[in-house]
């Protein structure tokens, strides 16, 4: 068989693909416009860490990797929301302790996945950066990063992952092969080191380690999660620009940025060393929104973020990358199965079946942002928790939140947008012109969504692979 696939972009999902291409006996070629950060260390200004969760376990499941990445990740059980006063209230993801989200760096998952393709037989070649593509002529326009010198590089099957940025995705366009729609969010971000505290908990954390801190201020927040050497990420989401409220605008100087952080932040401000220094010079961070309209053009397929990239605030972007691979690889294993592997076809079929989730997670991220920064303090949405909490308790096996059906599920994302739908819809009746979790009707909330909630998650169950 041996047919060569190429796949741009040695990230997460190229990584992850390529491992599992390989594996499937194709020859596989990555092309990274980077070199190789395995070498160099991942960090160069950025330390993102991630939340690998469901979607993206049962990808490296089938590679054999989610122990190992299991292993380098701390468990996040729910959410440690800090109040203006100092006060503190945890709010559990899942139904118990057994269902939480991990968080890791994503350079580790990255140099992981690399390093696991390689000897499977996939070959990355660094330090080339694909400046144009002919769809047509499957032709590549290679720059080595560095020597300066240009090259053509022709292959058979060509898989971009190259991000939300996409060279490949840009080509399609301009070949009129397929269109794209980019969605900034007025909302950037910045990131800050906050170092292990040796006299904190378990000797090294300066706050609890096993949950995703956030604190909320309506039109922004503050987040941070864990990492393994004791320190935390954390990671400021601000609008550009405000009128009367606060933004990256306003913080220019060393005064403003300490005046900002000990008056909203002041339980954690004080343990940021260097904090403006630190926090001027950090690069700013744009969030967009990419909807391609076809991911396919013949043998060309588009993957991961360079497909849809989302706003992070559902932590599934790299999770529904992943997710991506998983299908991708599952056609590929039934056509191969059929004795017929026809890579339009394929590409054809999993574009069109694949998309419609990938704009419900993109509007489901975008929801959450809102829910984060502002709701997560709201008395309305509190009660909602506490009679989400207990049908939880009335209904263990059929009852699940929407962040449940996200993050702890495998069902499409179209199906956790529609019954998430329907079910704030029966959570805001029940609540209608009340206070307090007595004075619902729990059996009637309980008709309701054994009626109209629980036959859209059985049909979507039923589709599981
Ligand atoms: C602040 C923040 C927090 C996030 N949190 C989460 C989270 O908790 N959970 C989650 O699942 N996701 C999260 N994400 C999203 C996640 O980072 C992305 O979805 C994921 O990295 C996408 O992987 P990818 O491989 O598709 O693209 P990328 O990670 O962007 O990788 C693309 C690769 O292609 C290479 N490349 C780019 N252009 C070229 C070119 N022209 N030629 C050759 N190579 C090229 C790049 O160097 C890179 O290696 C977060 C994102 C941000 C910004």
């Amino acid at each position: 068989m041996a047919e060569r696939i190429t796949i741009v972009g040695a990230g997460p999902v190229g990584s992850l693909l390529g491992l599992m291409l390989a594996k499937r006996g194709f020859a596989v070629e990555l092309i990274e416009r980077r070199a190789d950060q395995r070498v160099l260390g991942f960090s160069q200004g950025r330390s993102i860490n991630l939340a690998v969760s469901t979607r993206g376990l049962f990808a490296l499941h089938r590679v054999g990797l989610d122990a190992q990445v299991l292993e380098l990740a701390i468990p996040m059980r729910g959410r440690q929301i800090h109040a203006l006063d100092g006060a503190q209230s945890f709010q559990r993801y899942g139904k118990d302790d057994n269902e939480f989200i991990n968080s890791m760096s994503r350079g580790g998952i990255n140099a992981l996945l690399m390093t696991q393709a390689e000897p499977a037989g996939a070959h990355i070649t660094f330090d080339a950066r694909v400046t144009g593509y002919d769809a047509d002529r499957h032709a590549l326009t290679l720059l080595d990063e560095r020597t300066g010198h240009t090259r053509e590089h022709v292959c058979d099957v060509l898989i971009g992952t190259d991000g939300s940025a996409s060279a490949i995705r840009h080509s399609l366009q301009a070949a009129r092969r397929s269109s794209f729609t980019e969605e900034l969010l007025d909302t950037g971000y910045k990131e800050l080191h906050l170092p292990p505290d040796p006299k904190g908990l378990e000797g090294r954390f300066a706050l609890e380690p096993h949950a995703l801190h956030i604190w909320p201020r309506k039109s922004f927040m503050l987040i941070a999660l864990p990492n393994p050497d004791g320190s935390f990420t954390c990671t400021l989401f601000l609008p550009f620009e405000a009128q009367g409220a606060p933004s990256f605008a306003q913080l220019t100087t060393a005064e403003s940025v300490e005046r900002f952080f000990h008056e909203q932040f002041p339980d954690v401000a004080k343990l940021f060393p260097e904090l403006a220094q630190r926090f001027l010079e950090a690069p700013l961070g744009r969030m967009v929104t990419v909807r391609t309209d076809r991911w396919n053009a013949g043998r060309t397929l588009l993957l991961g973020d360079a497909a849809h990239a989302i706003v992070p605030f559902f932590g599934q972007g790299m999770n529904a990358g992943f997710e991506d691979c998983t299908l991708l690889d599952l056609a590929l294993e039934q056509a191969q199965g059929r004795g017929a592997l026809d890579w339009t076809e394929v590409f054809a079929a999993f574009s069109q079946q694949r998309k419609p989730d990938a704009d419900a997670i993109a509007e489901l991220a975008l929801e959450n942002h809102i829910e984060m920064r502002d709701k997560v303090a709201d008395p309305e949405y509190l009660l909602h928790r506490q009679i989400e909490y207990a049908m939880l308790a009335r209904m263990p096996e059929r009852y699940r939140t929407r962040y449940q059906l996200v993050t702890f599920s495998r069902i499409s994302y179209r199906t956790a947008l529609e019954a998430g739908r329907v079910q704030a819809q029966i959570l805001r009746e029940a609540a209608r012109g009340k206070t307090r979790l007595e004075q619902i009707d729990l059996d009637a909330t309980q008709r309701a969504l054994e009626e109209r909630f629980v036959p859209l998650i059985d049909a979507a169950r039923s589709h599981l692979h």
